[in-house]
């Protein structure tokens, strides 16, 4: 039997049938594409880092319960009293967790669309259906007739939510966000990646829902290479979801790092301040700019529509001058002619529109 045979016949077809998660190589580019933080810290911080982590025990497993990070990131972030938190390597590995824990037949994921991605891959390496909801119109909110059908219809083992969404940079309403938490049948994630940005958060009502949980990352804010992401809801979901973790899951360092950054928070959070201010600044140029439509964003990128047919030249034409964005115009639908940039620095962002007011 041949190898490509044993693959057909070996490897689920769902599986088959992905195309693999693509990252682009940045090389020497102005990196706009990937909502990083585009600041690093000041030189006197990083020599404190660096100092700092000559005491972590590299020929030791690491604390599975990473209690020291717990409890700072439940005094940075507000997390009730009474509720649990459980780690991730990134909040995609959370996202893969819930999934394991609760896939099955029959068990359906449903989210609106257009939404982060790995919604809809993990649901696949699972095996769970899934559902995407159109989201409505041009706001991008939520169309809730269609969302309460998908849900009651196929009574979804999980919901998520991204707020503010992305790729479409929106918070959604409230009350929306309430009514689907009321009326969903099993578990409704709000994934807060970023929050930062959005001054906004469902934390509060953890104690009112026995069916939410809400997700973060440090990723946005700053840390995106030390992979880490946290979960906070009621300690006996967590529980259950924290049987399918595999054992060590935060290495040494990103603990270390992580308690280290959260002691130094006021660093990361001038940095989220300097890139609100700076894509509000960036929203108004674009939205001066003939033949572009920007989206209104609460997040650190901004959505913007250029003229039909035109996206991926316009994509192109950034990359040659060596600005990479994301084209996301291959989608259609909503997202038909339609590029996503992440706000960079002041400078960046100045030359991205330079030279996209070259291309529209
Ligand atoms: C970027 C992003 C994530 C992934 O975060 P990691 O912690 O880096 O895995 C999760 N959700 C949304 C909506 C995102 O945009």
């Amino acid at each position: 039997m041949s190898m490509e045979h044993k693959i057909r016949t070996l490897v689920r077809s769902e599986i088959r049938a992905l195309s693999p998660y693509h990252v682009p190589a940045a090389g020497d580019v102005i990196k706009l594409d990937a909502m990083e933080n585009p600041y690093g810290w000041p030189r006197g911080l990083v020599d404190e880092w660096l100092a700092s982590l000559g005491d972590v025990p590299l020929n030791r497993y690491p604390d599975p319960a990473a209690g020291g990070l717990c409890a700072r990131l439940r005094q940075a972030f507000d997390v009730p009293a009474d509720m649990g938190l459980l780690l991730g390597n990134g909040s995609d590995e959370l996202i893969q967790m819930l999934a394991m824990a609760v896939a099955g037949p029959e068990r359906t994921v449903v989210a609106p669309e257009p939404s982060f991605v790995m919604y809809r891959m993990i649901a696949a390496y699972v095996g769970m259906d899934y559902v995407g909801v159109p989201l409505s119109g041009a706001d991008f909110s939520l169309d809730m007739p269609a969302m309460r059908q998908a849900i009651q219809h196929h009574q979804s083992a999980l919901v998520f939510l991204a707020y503010p969404n992305n790729p479409t940079g929106n918070l959604f309403d409230d009350a929306h966000v309430h009514e689907i938490i009321e009326t969903a049948p099993g578990l409704v994630v709000l994934d807060e990646a970023y929050t930062a940005f959005a001054g906004r958060t469902f934390m509060e009502h953890l104690g009112r829902y026995d069916n939410l949980l809400v997700l973060r990352t440090v990723s946005k804010m700053g840390l995106a290479g030390l992979r880490l992401g946290w979960l906070a809801g009621a300690p006996a979901w967590l529980a259950e979801l924290d049987k399918v973790r595999l054992p060590y899951n935060i290495n040494v360092l990103t603990q270390a790092t992580a308690e280290f950054a959260l002691d130094h928070l006021d660093v990361l959070t001038e940095q989220t301040e300097q890139i609100r201010a700076d894509r509000d600044a960036l929203f108004d140029a674009l939205d001066g700019m003939p033949g572009v439509e920007p989206f209104p964003s609460q997040a650190n990128f901004i959505l913007f529509r250029v003229s039909a047919g035109t996206a991926t030249s316009v994509h192109q034409g950034l990359l040659s001058a060596g600005i990479l964005i994301k084209d996301l115009s291959a989608a259609g639908g909503t997202l038909a002619d339609c590029l996503r940039v992440t706000v960079g620095r002041p400078e960046e962002n100045a030359r991205f529109l330079e030279v996209l007011r070259g291309l529209v």
